[in-house]
C-alpha cells in the first residue's frame, strides 16, 4: 500500500470514531501504545482502551495508539521497511519515549516481534540502546506468566494500569538516564526488569533461581500492582467508539473487578483478587454519557453479579434503552430479578459454566455449584423466555473418568428438559450450545504444578463424548482437540528459552512444530512434566498475592474433593485470603 493510501484509510478510520485525544507532542512524554493484533480486534478490548485513557488522562503524556496491519499490507509493510506510524499523528514508533504493548492473549506473542520489527526495532531488549523508546509490556497475560516474553521488554508491567501508569510516567519524567530509570521502577511495586535477573538452571533443565545481578537493588520476586480499593476510581469503560470492532460499537464497562469463588483452575479467579465493586453512579453516569454513540451495553466482569448493586445498575441500564449483554454469568448469583432484567433488555441467550456434569468433579475443582443448583438456574433462565443457553465444559480434569463424561450428558439432557418444558408451549424452541476445552493448566492456579492431560487420553475422551451427546435434539456441541491448545499451553507454562521458539514462530509464518524444533526446545518438557518437584516455577518471579502453600492445600484438597469455601460471598472469602496490600 502506498504511503498516500496509507494515509487515507487512517484518516477514514479516525474519521468513525468518536473519543480519540490528539495532543500536541511538544515538552509531553510521548508513548506509543500498541495492541498486537488488528484495529478490529485491539479496538474491542475494554483493557487496551483503558490503558489509552489512563496515559492521556494525564496531561504532560500524549498516548497514541498503533495496532498490526491487516494480513495483506503486513509482509509489504515489512518487505518495504515502512516504518510502523501511530494512527493519530502518523508519527514512526521509533520516535516516541515509550512503545508500550498491552497483550492479552498467549496467540499474540508473535505479533508482538513482528510489531518490534516494524517499527524499526531490534526485538530482543539485549541489542536495544538507551536511544530507542522504553518497551514497555503489560496485560492481562504478563503478569501470570511473563517469562516467554522477557527478553523482548525492558520493562514488564505487572498488574493493574490505574497504579502502574502513574508510577511509570514519574519515574520517566524525574530519571535522568535509562539506567537510573530501570532502578527506580525496579524498586516500585509491578515493574519488572528481566535484564536485572540471570536465571540459573539444574542440569535436568528445570529452574534453579532468578539470580538478582549485584548493584541493580531489584527485589527477589516482583510484588503485583493491585489497588485496593476502587471507590474513587472511574470504572474502566469504552472511552473510543467506532463500528470497526468485533462488538462494533458497543459500550463496554467494567463492573466488578475479580471473582472470590477461587476455582481451582482458574487463573482470573485467583489473580484478580481481592473482588471490588466499582461505584454504581459513576457506572450509570459514564452509561449515559456514553448513550449518545451505543445502544449496546457490554458489561465486562468475571462475577457481575458479585456487585452488591448489579440490580439497581441493570434497572438504570434498561431504562436508558441499553440492550444488556453480560458476560459469562456465575450460576450461584443468577435471580429472578437479574434474569428478567436481562430478558427485558432484549438478551435471548445466557451463558453459564457448570464446567463438568458431577458434583463430585465440581468438588475436585472447588467450582462450589451442584447439579440441583444449575437445574434450578435453568428453570429460572428458560421460564423467563430466555430462548438459547451456552454452557462451558472442560475435560481433562484431575481425576476425571468415564462416569464424569456421562454426567455432562446427563446434565446437558436434563437442561434440555427444561428447557423444551417452557418452550414447547411458546411455540418456540431454542438450543443448548455446549464449548468443551481441554484443561491447560495454567500459572499461578493450584493446578500449575500439574501437566496437561497425555493428548491420546483426551482425544478419547472427547470421541467418547461425542457419541454420548450425539443424537440429542436441539443440542450441539463444540468440542475442542488438545492439539488446539498444546502451543497455547507451551506459551502459557514456558519459561524466557521459549522466546527464541517466538521469534522463530514469528519469521516462519507461525509453524509452530517447525519453530520449536528450530530453537531447539522441548515443547513437552514444559507441557506434559509434573512440576511439583521444581525448586522454582517460571513465573515465581511474579508475586500475585497467593502463597504456594495455599495453592499446595487447595491442591490437597482438590484431591480429597472438598470445597474450600461454601459459602460464596466475597465478604466471607476475604477473611480467608491474602488480600493484597
Ligand atoms: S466462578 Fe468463574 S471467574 Fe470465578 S473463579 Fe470460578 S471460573 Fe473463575
Amino acid at each position: 500500500m502506498k504511503t498516500w493510501e496509507h494515509r487515507e484509510r487512517t484518516r477514514d478510520m479516525l474519521a468513525r470514531e468518536v473519543g480519540h485525544v490528539r495532543k500536541p507532542h511538544g515538552g509531553r512524554l510521548r508513548v506509543a501504545l500498541a495492541f498486537p493484533n488488528t484495529y478490529y480486534v485491539g479496538m474491542s478490548s475494554l483493557g487496551f482502551q483503558t490503558v489509552y485513557r489512563l496515559f492521556n488522562d494525564l496531561d504532560n503524556v500524549v498516548c497514541e495508539r498503533v495496532f498490526l496491519p491487516p494480513k495483506q499490507e503486513l509482509q509489504a509493510q515489512l518487505r518495504a521497511g515502512t516504518p510502523l506510524v501511530t494512527l493519530e499523528s502518523q508519527t514512526p514508533v521509533s520516535d516516541f519515549d515509550v512503545f508500550a504493548l498491552s497483550v492479552s492473549f498467549e496467540w499474540d506473542y508473535t505479533n508482538v516481534v513482528t510489531l518490534l520489527r516494524l517499527a524499526g526495532l531490534q526485538p530482543r531488549s539485549a541489542q536495544r540502546t538507551a536511544r530507542d523508546p522504553l518497551v514497555v509490556i503489560g496485560g492481562a497475560v504478563t503478569f501470570v506468566n511473563p517469562e516467554p516474553l522477557a527478553p523482548f521488554a525492558e520493562v514488564i508491567a505487572a498488574g493493574e494500569g490505574e497504579l502502574l501508569i502513574p508510577s511509570l510516567v514519574g519515574a520517566m519524567t524525574e530519571c535522568a538516564d535509562r539506567d537510573d530509570l530501570l532502578r527506580r521502577l525496579a524498586a516500585e511495586r509491578g515493574f519488572y526488569i528481566p535484564s536485572f535477573y540471570d536465571v540459573r538452571y539444574q542440569s535436568d533443565g528445570t529452574i534453579a533461581a532468578f539470580d538478582v545481578k549485584a548493584g541493580t537493588g531489584a527485589p527477589a520476586t516482583v510484588k503485583k500492582a493491585a489497588v485496593k480499593s476502587v471507590d474513587r476510581l472511574d470504572p474502566p469503560a469504552t472511552s473510543i467508539f467506532t463500528p470497526d470492532t468485533e462488538f462494533g460499537s458497543r459500550f463496554l464497562i467494567e463492573v466488578v473487578r475479580g471473582c472470590a469463588n477461587l476455582c481451582r483452575f482458574c487463573w482470573a479467579g485467583y489473580n484478580y483478587l481481592p473482588v471490588r465493586a466499582f461505584p454504581a453512579d459513576r457506572i450509570l453516569e459514564l452509561a449515559r454519557q456514553a448513550r449518545a454513540h451505543s445502544g449496546k451495553a457490554g458489561l465486562v466482569s468475571i462475577a457481575l453479579c458479585d456487585h452488591p448493586e448489579i440490580e439497581r445498575i441493570l434497572t438504570g441500564l434498561l431504562e436508558m434503552g441499553y440492550s444488556i449483554s453480560p458476560a459469562s454469568l456465575r450460576l450461584d448469583d443468577l435471580t429472578e430479578p437479574i434474569v428478567r432484567l436481562l430478558r427485558k433488555s432484549g438478551e435471548r441467550s445466557i451463558t453459564i459454566a457448570p464446567e463438568t456434569g458431577s458434583d463430585r468433579l465440581r468438588r475436585v475443582i472447588n467450582k462450589t455449584v451442584t447439579n440441583d443448583e444449575i437445574l434450578a438456574a435453568t428453570d429460572l433462565i428458560f421460564a423467563n423466555e430466555i430462548d438459547n443457553l451456552k454452557l462451558y465444559y472442560m475435560i481433562g480434569l484431575p481425576t476425571e473418568t468415564e462416569s464424569d463424561l456421562v454426567a455432562i450428558r446427563d446434565l446437558t439432557v436434563e437442561m434440555r428438559d427444561i428447557m423444551l418444558k417452557h418452550a414447547r408451549p411458546r411455540g418456540r424452541v431454542g438450543r443448548i450450545v455446549g464449548s468443551v476445552n481441554p484443561l491447560i493448566p495454567k500459572p499461578a492456579t493450584t493446578y500449575q504444578w500439574l501437566p496437561m492431560e497425555d493428548p491420546a487420553v483426551t482425544d478419547a475422551k472427547g470421541k467418547r463424548l461425542r457419541q454420548l451427546l450425539s443424537g440429542l435434539d436441539n443440542v450441539y456441541f463444540n468440542i475442542k482437540s488438545e492439539r488446539h491448545s498444546y502451543y497455547q499451553a507451551l506459551l502459557s507454562l514456558g519459561d524466557r528459552r521459549v522466546a527464541d521458539a517466538i521469534e522463530a514462530a514469528e519469521r516462519n509464518g507461525g509453524q509452530w512444530r517447525a519453530a520449536v524444533a528450530e530453537a531447539g526446545i522441548d515443547a513437552a518438557f514444559y507441557i506434559f512434566r509434573d512440576r511439583s518437584n521444581d525448586a522454582v516455577l517460571p513465573w515465581d518471579i511474579i508475586d500475585g498475592g497467593m502463597k504456594s502453600t495455599f495453592f499446595q492445600n487447595e491442591f490437597a484438597k482438590s484431591l480429597r474433593e472438598e470445597w474450600t469455601l461454601p459459602p460464596k460471598r466475597q465478604q466471607e472469602n476475604r477473611k480467608l485470603l491474602p488480600v493484597l496490600e
